[in-house]
């Protein structure tokens, strides 16, 4: 059914639709109005105030989008999704489709939103993924070793930001819990290096994902410009 409750902001920025055709992706498309629950529309406000606040660069003008509500099965049909397509502050574009060439802004900007909402669906997700950042709530925030999309966060992060390399494939195992559990040591999130059941290091993950979020935001966006941003960089330089 569709939600009555509409926007065309989120926590000051613009939304806009970049879909009208093919050559219209990743523009600052046009004005349009957002379908979505009450409810979700609040977690999606929340998520993008705490993306302008952890973002060197603040609040972005545009967020282009694919859609909210659509009449169509799953969480779209529902009210209760959103699909990213890209952000644009005056200096800097951030565009989905760019994973390959943007991974530390990419997974910057995933990891904050993945603290407001349990089902966020990524460049490696699978190809109809790999242009926007699917967006909901139906499923609980959180780590769930059992979630492809998230251990697909878990090891592209582990990958990128924090130079743990591992195979991106959406499973966990031996190799994933071995670097996650150096990256909770690095962190002081644990207290030791020494190996346990694999069940316990789900368990510690899980427990720790919070600060694991929040650790892939400040490395991804560590060099994004800006006024904090140019302090670290020039901060780098002399060291
Ligand atoms: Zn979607």
């Amino acid at each position: 059914m569709r939600p009555s409750n509409a926007f065309d902001h989120l926590a000051g920025a613009e939304v806009r639709y970049d879909r009208r055709s093919r050559e219209h992706y990743g523009t600052r498309g046009v004005a349009t109005r957002f379908r979505a629950t009450p409810a979700f529309e609040e977690t999606l406000q929340a998520a993008f105030a705490d993306l302008w606040d952890a973002c060197p660069l603040g609040r972005a003008e545009v967020i282009a989008s694919g859609g909210a509500f659509a009449d169509k099965p799953g969480a779209h049909g529902r009210g209760r999704a959103f699909d990213l397509d890209a952000l644009f502050w005056p200096e800097r574009a951030f565009v989905a489709l760019s994973y390959p060439h943007d991974r530390r802004f990419y997974l910057a900007v995933e990891a904050v939103l993945r603290g407001h909402l349990g089902t966020v669906l990524n460049y490696r997700y699978d190809a109809a993924h790999r242009d926007h950042l699917h967006l909901g709530d139906l499923a609980p925030r959180g780590f769930v070793p059992e979630h492809r999309s998230r251990v697909l966060f878990l090891q592209m992060a582990l990958t990128h930001l924090f130079g743990r390399r591992v195979a991106i494939d959406g499973r966990i195992g031996p190799e994933t819990r071995g670097a996650a559990r150096d990256l909770l040591a690095e962190l002081e999130l644990a207290s030791s290096r020494s190996p346990e059941a694999p069940q316990a290091l789900d368990d510690r993950l899980g427990e720790a994902w919070p600060e694991v979020l929040d650790a892939a935001t400040q490395r991804g966006f560590a060099d994004a410009g800006g006024e904090s941003g140019s302090r670290q960089s020039a901060a780098g330089d002399a060291s």
